[in-house]
């Protein structure tokens, strides 16, 4: 056991200050780090300590300054960084350097974040752990050749997916033999650009899946729990915009499987701390392994609401060296993890739905927020004056409704969107207010393709 008295969060806006906030209630002090873009960003002053980062570089790479931020953790006798989403979560080196400085990486080991970062080897340690997976190529894609065949085999529509991909982003549908090879390249070019590998492999394309992910918590004595599901479904770009737990369409017996899966696939790599085990499950209820989140996700949210269990908390817990049991974290086994009501989380975001969603930037000249019995807020730079950036992801505030009830904890959501106001940019709150108050949203029959589906929602 090592309590941490000092942590780092090597990360900006919503998630370092919900850190922030786990952290204070656990008595631990806290360090902000923000780039010079970000030096009026709420975040530094909900820190006990802030410090720039990164004076030279681009308002990201600050961020991502592996060095830069280890040593500055040295200097101020850190004793653990946690990641976050986004920036250097999931990252190796960062986890190996932290373990060389002597300071605790708040998520699982390197190896274990290497052999996951790649959806190829994760693909491969999901199937040893007799895990289905959706029909794909057992490797990287290296030949046309290889392509062809695979095509030849099952058919089209066909996914390409970069194997280093995130963010929805680093992903090519193939309908037909004749775009296959030029979408092949084009991938492999893209990949190289965006996430450093041109590491492309193919599988086939589900039409009209549901995205349903297992939140996963284990310790470093070989304990591990989930907590539930979450249904993201709703989504734009292969991009969650609206998550639910627990799920609403599929059967418990399919939820059983996919908890059962999502364990076995963790104890096979040997996972520690929080991570998410992503699925996507046919309307005939099959469930297909997709990939690993080894961090904290944006939705955790809405699983610390239905089980009343703190994750972030939990996750420095785990790092400090406690065991699952322990009268700090209370999860003696899977039977003391209950679950209450429905949660719907609600990504606001800084986006002009009227303009196919692009950013939008500049000084928020009005900022209210819908709040009340059944509301949870996560801002990052939610307030008047506040400045957004052009640099950063466009997420302004996460707005999370809870409920006995599923149609109430939707009432109540489209209560606090309509609750809200702000001014200065334009956000995605209208095209919420369309999708929470449709009626198939209502009525828990959703897939992936709910947006595109309803391009009125755009309005
Ligand atoms: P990322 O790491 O970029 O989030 P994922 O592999 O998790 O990528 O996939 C994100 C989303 O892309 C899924 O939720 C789903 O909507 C879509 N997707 C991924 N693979 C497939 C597939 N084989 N068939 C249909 N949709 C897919």
């Amino acid at each position: 056991m090592r309590p941490f008295k000092k942590v780092l969060v090597a990360n900006r806006s919503e998630i370092a200050i919900r850190i922030f906030r786990a952290c204070t209630e656990l008595g631990i002090q806290t360090v902000a780090i923000y780039a010079d873009e970000d030096r009026l960003s709420l975040h530094r002053y909900k820190a006990d300590e802030a410090y720039l980062i990164g004076k030279s570089k681009s308002a990201v790479d600050a961020y991502l300054d592996i060095e830069g931020i280890v040593n500055l953790a040295l200097e101020k006798d850190v004793d653990a960084i946690h990641p976050g989403y986004g920036f250097l979560a999931e990252n190796a080196e960062l986890a190996r350097a932290c373990k060389q400085a002597g300071i605790v990486f708040v998520g699982p080991p390197a190896e274990v974040l290497e052999a996951l970062g790649d959806k190829v080897k994760a693909r491969a340690i999901a199937q040893r752990a007799k895990v289905p997976v959706i029909p794909g190529t057992k490797d990287a894609v290296k030949t046309d050749q290889d392509a062809l065949l695979f095509a030849k085999k099952h058919g089209f529509p066909l996914i390409i997916k970069a194997a280093h991909g995130g963010g929805g982003r680093g992903m090519t549908i193939v309908q037909n033999r004749e775009e296959l090879l030029d979408a092949i390249a084009r991938s492999r070019s893209e990949a190289s650009k965006a996430f450093g590998s041109p590491k492309v492999f193919i599988e086939r394309y589900l039409e009209r899946p549901k995205h349903i992910e297992v939140q996963v918590m284990a310790d470093a004595y070989g304990n591990m729990v989930h907590l539930f599901e979450r249904d993201c479904s709703i989504q734009r770009r292969h991009q969650k915009v609206i998550e639910i737990a627990p799920s609403r369409s599929i059967k418990p017996a399919v939820k059983d499987r996919l908890y059962r899966d999502a364990l076995s696939i963790c104890r096979e790599v040997g996972y520690v701390n929080a991570g998410t085990v992503e699925f996507l499950v046919d309307k005939n209820g099959k469930h297909y392994f997709i990939e690993v989140n080894p961090r904290i996700q944006v939705e955790h949210t809405i699983t610390e609401i239905i089980t009343g269990r703190d994750i972030v908390q939990t996750q420095l817990r785990v790092a400090e060296g406690y065991s699952l049991d322990h009268d700090t974290i209370r999860i003696p086994g899977q039977e003391k993890v209950k679950k209450s009501g429905y949660a719907i989380q609600l990504r606001i975001t800084a986006e002009d739905p009227t303009q196919n969603f692009a950013p939008t930037t500049g000084k928020l000249t009005a900022f209210r927020a819908g709040e009340g019995f059944g509301i949870r807020l996560d801002a990052g730079n939610g307030f008047e004056g506040a400045v957004i950036s052009p640099h950063y992801d466009s997420l302004l505030i996460k707005l999370c409704s809870w409920s006995l009830d599923f149609d109430l904890a939707v009432t109540k959501a489209l209560r606090a969107i309509r609750e809200f106001r702000i001014r200065g940019v334009r956000t995605n709150l209208p095209f919420l207010e369309n999708v929470v108050d449709h009626e198939r949203f209502r009525s828990g029959d959703l897939d992936t393709r709910f947006i595109d589906d309803h391009p009125e929602l755009m309005r």
